[in-house]
C-alpha cells in the first residue's frame, strides 16, 4: 500500500499530528511518511515523549519504522497486526505518559486480545492532559461509546523530575457506538483538588481558598504527596454534569502566587461556563478520533481550536468519514456521518 504523505508543519504543527497519524495508521493498516515533524515548536523533531509514542505504536502493531531517533523530523511507519498483551513503556524523562497512552489506546480497542499498558514519565504536565483528566473526563465518554477501558494513576510525576506511572487496561470492543453529546446537562457537583509534592501544604490551602471565593459550592480536596514524588503543584477543578464531566488544570510554579494559579484555572472554567458546549477546548480535540471511528454522531465544543481543526484534517486523510464543524449557539458543533 502507498504510504500517506503528511506534513507535520501544517495546521497546529505539534506532536498531535504525529500521534493521531500513528493511531489511525495502526487501525486502518495504512502506512505513512511524515516530514517536518513538530516544525512549529521551539525544539522541532521527535522528543523522548514522541519517540516513546512511536516505539509503543510499533510494539503493539509490529510496525516497520524508519527515522525513530531523537530530533528526527522525518518518520516512516508501516504497521502490522495490532496485538493485545502486557506492555510497559518508559519515557525516560518527564514527558507525558497520557499522550503516549492516547496514541496506542485507540488501536487496542480493536486488538485481538485484552491489553494492559503501563507508561512511566510525567503524569501531570503543562500542555498535556493530566492523568486525572483521562480518568474523569475522557474515559467516561468513551465508555459511553462502548469502549471497555480503565485508566489508573499509580504514581504522580511532574516536570522536571518525572517518575510517574499510569496504567491502562483495555478489552477489545471491535466497534464504537455513535457519540451524541450536544449538551452537558445540569451541574451535579464540582470538586477542586490541589496536589502538592515537596511544596508547602499552605500553597494548596491558598489555592483552594481562592477557588472557593468564586465557586463556594466546590468541594475541596488536598492531595499531599510524599516529597520524593515532586517537586510539583497542580490545581484541578472537576465539573460533573449529567451528560459529561470536564476537568480544568492550572500548574503552580516557583514565584507564581497561589492566587494566580487559581485565577488561571477560574478563567478556563469561566470560558466554559459562558459557552453552551458540552466539552471544553481540550476534551474536544481528544474526541475527534473516537467520533471518527464511530463514523456517526456529534458533540459541541466551547471553541474551534487549532488542535481540533488539525486533528479533523488528519482524520480526513486516513478515514473515509465526512467530518465537519459548524457554528452553534455559543458553541461549535463537530459532526460526523
Ligand atoms: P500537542 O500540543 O500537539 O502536543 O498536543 C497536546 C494535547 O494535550 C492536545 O490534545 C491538548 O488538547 C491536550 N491538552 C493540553 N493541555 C491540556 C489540559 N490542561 N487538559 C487536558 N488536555 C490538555
Amino acid at each position: 500500500m502507498q504510504p500517506l504523505q503528511l506534513d507535520g508543519s501544517e495546521g497546529e504543527g505539534g506532536g498531535q499530528i504525529l500521534r493521531t497519524a500513528l493511531a489511525l495508521s495502526m487501525i486502518t493498516g495504512r502506512p505513512f511518511r511524515i516530514e517536518r515533524i513538530r516544525a512549529r515548536r521551539s525544539k522541532p523533531g521527535l522528543l523522548r515523549q514522541h519517540l516513546t509514542a512511536v516505539q509503543a505504536a510499533a510494539a503493539i502493531s509490529g510496525a516497520v519504522v524508519q527515522g525513530a531517533q531523537p530530533g528526527s523530523q522525518t518518520l516512516e511507519f508501516a504497521p502490522g497486526t495490532i496485538r493485545g498483551g502486557d506492555y510497559r513503556f518508559a519515557i525516560g524523562t518527564a514527558g507525558s505518559c497520557t499522550l503516549v497512552l492516547q496514541t496506542v489506546l485507540p488501536a487496542l480497542w480493536f486488538a485481538d486480545a485484552p491489553a494492559s499498558v503501563v507508561v512511566t514519565g510525567g503524569t501531570h504536565n503543562p500542555a498535556a492532559p493530566p492523568a486525572d483528566f483521562l480518568i474523569r473526563a475522557w474515559v467516561p465518554i468513551l465508555r459511553g461509546m462502548g469502549v471497555d477501558m480503565e485508566v489508573e494513576l499509580q504514581r504522580h510525576g511532574f516536570v522536571p523530575a518525572g517518575g510517574g506511572c499510569v496504567r491502562a487496561t483495555v478489552r477489545p470492543c471491535h466497534a464504537l457506538q455513535p457519540l451524541e453529546l450536544t449538551e452537558r446537562g445540569a451541574l451535579l457537583g464540582c470538586t477542586a483538588t490541589a496536589v502538592v509534592a515537596g511544596v508547602a501544604g499552605e500553597v494548596a490551602r491558598r489555592e483552594l481558598d481562592a477557588v472557593a471565593s468564586r465557586l463556594p459550592q466546590a468541594q475541596q480536596q488536598i492531595r499531599q504527596l510524599p516529597a520524593n514524588e515532586g517537586p510539583g503543584n497542580v490545581l484541578m477543578l472537576e465539573l460533573r454534569h449529567e451528560r459529561c464531566s470536564e476537568l480544568f488544570t492550572s500548574f503552580g510554579a516557583r514565584g507564581l502566587p497561589a492566587e494566580n494559579v487559581a485565577a488561571r484555572l477560574l478563567k478556563e472554567q469561566h470560558a466554559y461556563a459562558r459557552s453552551n458546549a458540552a466539552v471544553g477546548e481540550h476534551l474536544a480535540d481528544q474526541l475527534v478520533i473516537p467520533l471518527a471511528l464511530a463514523g456517526r454522531g456529534r458533540f459541541t465544543a466551547a471553541l474551534l481550536s487549532s488542535h481540533l481543526a488539525t486533528n479533523i484534517e488528519v482524520v480526513r486523510r486516513f478515514l473515509d468519514v465526512d467530518m465537519r464543524t459548524r457554528a452553534g449557539e455559543r458553541c461549535v458543533i463537530v459532526e460526523a456521518g
